[in-house]
């Protein structure tokens, strides 16, 4: 199988028990948020699934109607700790940034920011298009070895394809059956953008990773249970390989990778693993601090929310040394509010 080359490095992979048998699919709703003005539906984080692999963050945003007079703009905010990735389906978007990337990203590109210790971007409507927009914005949680490195940003014009009898896969991120995208990953992990066409498909999956499906059109039937735009459907540990049918046509995503390392700690932007950190680049960002740069936008830069414990007093779990405890972690999924793509 040229899946045996996918390059999973196996020595770095916890020993654990796979299940016996294939794991039963889980369907969570996603939460409704509002961004730059639009609705979007958050299947990641999930309560139960804070992360799937390293991917921690999904927004499906649209499709948004064309609209000439109140298009989808995010004005220049920061991130720590993370890779974002933009995947359009339809319209385009103008991603400025403080590295001094200035790129459009329209449907079949990929663009693939790393935030490391501190960037800044703006995400803003293309001049001269007013036609809608349906995409996805991903984070992926940097690990330990690479969080306050260097920023960076990768755009991909075209992404490598598999032509399946009933559809076709492209490979975001990671590799699917020996087939490799080149875009940048600091962990164990897929993406691949499925497209089904009335009939079945079935791709190769790495068994030692944990999936999930995001559903971004139509909708999919996988183990005997339908998955439709506003859900995550988590596909567990242990699957070699993911069957999906639909009757007309679908697209959807499947993410998945090694199971990440800590748990994460999340505010607005932010991804780190203490609230301490966190609060350290919420002022740092409210200051004007120059870690962040300039992204050249002329829009607004966006104030960063406040923590509510911020004022909480000195955390119990100290420094940002090694994993976070339990109780560092929100309590809560509206304790992540976050208004960016
Ligand atoms: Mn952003």
């Amino acid at each position: 199988m040229p899946r045996a080359a996918a390059g999973v490095r196996i020595s770095s992979i916890p020993k654990v028990a796979l299940p016996s048998r294939r794991p039963d699919v889980e369907i969570s709703p996603s939460r409704t948020a509002e961004v730059g003005g639009a609705r979007v539906r958050r299947a990641l984080p999930q309560r139960a699934h804070r992360t799937v692999g390293a991917w921690c963050f999904a927004d499906h945003m649209g499709p948004i109607p064309a609209s000439s007079d109140d298009p989808m703009a995010v004005g220049p905010h920061p991130h720590t700790g993370i890779h974002t990735v933009t995947w359009l389906l339809e319209g385009a978007l103008l991603h400025r940034d403080s590295l001094g990337s200035e790129q459009v990203v329209r449907p079949g590109e990929l663009n693939v920011m790393t935030a490391g210790g501190a960037v800044s971007h703006a995400e803003e409507p293309v001049d001269g298009y007013s036609g809608a927009l349906h995409g996805i914005q991903l984070w992926v949680a940097q690990p330990e070895v690479t969080r306050h490195g260097d920023a960076g940003f990768e755009h991909h014009a075209a992404q490598p394809e598999i032509d399946l009898a009933h559809g076709r896969a492209s490979v975001l991120v990671g590799s699917v059956d020996g087939v490799v995208s080149p875009a940048v990953h600091d962990t164990p992990l897929v993406g691949v953008d499925l497209e089904v066409r009335a009939g079945v498909v079935t791709v190769p999956l790495e068994p030692m990773f944990e999936h999930c499906m995001v559903v971004l059109e139509g909708s999919a039937v996988v183990d005997g249970q339908v998955v439709a735009p506003g859900a995550l459907a988590y596909l567990g540990l242990g699957r070699d390989e993911l069957t999906v049918a639909s009757n007309g046509s679908a697209r959807l995503l499947v993410l998945g990778g090694e199971p990440f390392e800590s748990p994460l700690v999340m505010w607005w932007n932010f991804v780190g693993r203490s609230r301490q950190e966190i609060v350290e680049a919420v002022t740092a960002w409210n200051a004007g601090a120059d870690r962040f740069g300039e992204t050249g936008s002329s829009m607004a830069r966006i104030p960063a929310p406040v923590p509510p414990w911020s004022t909480e007093g000195p955390e119990s779990a100290p420094s940002d040394q090694g994993a976070a405890t339990g109780d560092d972690r929100p309590r809560d999924d509206e304790e992540s509010p976050t208004d960016t793509v």
